[in-house]
């Protein structure tokens, strides 16, 4: 069910504009407004799942579709060969402050490890 609460589910509701790059039948993908590399986009699904502990084996085919976008965004931005990283932060010590599951792409400059 979308949260009308939620910041995400008010972007794939359009409600809220964002900067859309990808689009399916399971998840959307904007530019973070905030961004932490040249290519920083957010990949979320349709639905709303507040945390990687909500994920049920149910929502396997939606959580996979995300890497599928990150794969096509990857291409689409031309990092694919280069390289880039994904992260998923899960509650407040990994610093998630949309709770709605998002992936994380970023590129476009070399990646530190470990992250802060
Ligand atoms: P996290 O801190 O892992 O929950 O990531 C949330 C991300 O959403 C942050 O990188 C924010 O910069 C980004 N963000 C917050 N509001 C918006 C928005 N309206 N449009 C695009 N990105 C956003
Ligand atoms: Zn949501």
């Amino acid at each position: 069910m979308p949260d009308s609460d939620c910041l995400f589910c008010n972007i794939v509701a359009g409600d809220i504009p964002a900067d859309v790059i990808y689009e399916s039948d399971t998840a959307i993908a904007f530019r973070d407004i905030n961004p932490q590399a040249p290519t920083h986009v957010v990949i979320i699904p349709r639905q709303h799942i507040s945390t990687i502990n909500d994920i049920d084996d149910e929502h396997e085919p939606i959580v996979g579709s995300l890497f599928s976008a990150a794969k096509a965004i990857a291409a689409q931005e031309g990092i694919a060969d280069d390289g880039y990283r994904v992260v998923m932060n899960c509650n407040k010590a990994a610093g998630q402050s949309v709770f709605h599951v998002h992936l994380h792409l970023l590129g476009g400059r070399i990646m530190n490890w470990p992250p802060g």
